[in-house]
């Protein structure tokens, strides 16, 4: 078995960076020259594939060919036999500056590998659309680069990207760069593959090192614990199945005033620059103000990606299998008036965590149809229908709020009972799932473990 084969557990680790205003530069230098080369392969895409074409209906002809001769044999060299695509066109002989000595090759390399990952994702996921090219002022600029390994390379030594100590990482053209790590690096023969470099418009430097291992990263925890469905919804974050309810912080709303007070004073600012025809880049207000923006924009991500992930990682371990309804099913977005407390909920990003660390601590993580479960009562499996049927308001012809499910088949164990219309919802996905496990899958069900 190859090295590669053997390298099958993942994970990443990502931590604030300091460069100085000298290693500042470079990686200025490093993110541009991607950028650029990223969108010239896109803007060149079209005529690489008429160039293709040419290959294949028109050979280069032998005696055109490049050779190099290797231990007295002469061979071949595999560029000159075909007419150049991709990176081949972007050379440093067509744009001199890319062949500045604070570039990182592997970048271009990796640049490449991004821009092909973005056409398999439009082939595969047709939604995507099509790749779109990088905008100078976007508000996260990124670049990617691999380590070259030698045999035997750990997270310290023998790799061209390593640690120097616990707080200072080596980089490839940059050096010696100080770093801050959250938590305490793998024990594992864990090894670093790839650093992807991210600068955001708050003005702080990050690095995700991507780490490979023979070894499992996190212990596999015991099974045998209770298993619980969890209904997503607008008054609460979630509420699962045996009744306990999580609160949806709604961060972007808190920060919504001071945002938009910052706002209108960056607009006064802008405009006034723009009448007396000054350049925004020596408007040092106008920079200082746009930073404060920023930064508190990404407070409001950080809050929300710390709560998600303290939540989805709570909810793993402590449950073997957790069941949540799939959102596309929902189509809850169309309703204008809940699209903000949506896109501020987070529900996507906490499914998608959820899915992945099932994997990682060895537990079932099931997403059904959301269909009927609302409508259903959960202890005779009974279907409110027609005038019957409990909407985002509560059900008029019962006079019952949104709060409560009362079912009213004279059979039930629950006859005119109240119950809690969420802890009703979750119960149903609940049980959704043990029928997906057992086989009686709709094909909106995803099952990862
Ligand atoms: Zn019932």
């Amino acid at each position: 078995m190859s090295r590669k084969n053997k390298m099958e557990f993942c994970f990443a680790v990502r931590m604030r960076m300091f460069p100085s205003h000298r290693q500042e530069k470079i990686l200025w230098k490093n993110l541009n020259a991607s950028r650029f080369v990223y969108n010239q392969l896109l803007a060149n895409s079209y005529t690489d594939s008429a160039i293709n074409k040419l290959n294949k209906l028109y050979p280069i002809p032998k005696n055109y060919w490049k050779y190099r001769t290797v231990k007295g044999k002469k061979t071949a060299i595999a560029k000159s036999k075909k007419r150049a695509v991709g990176l081949d066109r972007i050379t440093a002989d067509r744009y001199p500056w890319l062949g500045d000595k604070d570039l990182d090759s592997l970048m271009f390399y990796n640049t490449e590998l991004h821009y092909q990952s973005a056409w398999q994702m439009f082939r595969k996921v047709h939604r995507s659309g099509i790749p779109k090219f990088k905008r100078k002022d976007r508000s996260v600029q990124s670049y990617s680069t691999s380590a070259i390994r030698q045999k035997g390379a750990t997270l310290y030594a023998k790799s061209s990207i390593k640690f120097l100590d616990n707080c200072h990482l080596q980089l490839p053209k940059i050096g010696r760069i100080k770093v801050k790590l959250t938590r305490p690096l793998p024990k594992n023969n864990a090894v670093i593959t790839t650093a992807t470099v991210k600068h955001f418009s708050d003005g702080t430097w990050f690095v995700s090192l991507l780490l490979k291992s023979d070894q499992p990263f996190v212990k596999e925890l015991l099974l045998a614990t209770d298993p619980i469905g969890i209904d997503l919804n607008l008054t609460e974050f979630l509420v699962d199945s045996n009744g306990n309810k999580v609160d949806n912080p709604r961060y972007y709303r808190k920060s919504r005033k001071h945002l938009a007070r910052l706002q209108h004073k960056l607009a006064i600012k802008y405009r006034r620059a723009k009448k007396e025809k000054r350049n925004l880049r020596d408007c040092k207000n106008y920079q200082k103000l746009r930073q404060k923006v920023a930064s508190l924009h990404k407070h409001v991500l950080n809050q929300r990606n710390s709560f998600t992930h303290v939540l989805s990682t709570a909810l793993v371990k402590n449950h073997d299998l957790v069941v949540a309804e799939n959102l596309q099913g929902k189509n809850m977005i169309k309703n204008h008036a809940l699209a903000m407390s949506i896109s501020d909920a987070g529900w996507r990003t906490f499914l998608t965590q959820m899915e992945y660390k099932a994997k990682m601590y060895g537990k079932t993580f099931v997403e059904i149809d959301p269909k009927y479960t609302t409508q259903r009562c959960h202890a005779c499996g009974h279907i409110k229908k027609g005038k019957d049927r409990i909407s985002l308001s509560g059900n008029k012809a019962h006079q019952t709020d949104h709060f409560t499910y009362i079912c009213y088949n004279k059979e039930c164990p629950l006859y005119m009972h109240k119950q809690d219309r969420d802890v009703n919802a979750s119960k149903n996905i609940l049980d959704k799932g043990y029928s997906a496990l057992l086989g009686f899958a709709s094909p909106k069900t995803k099952i990862s473990r």
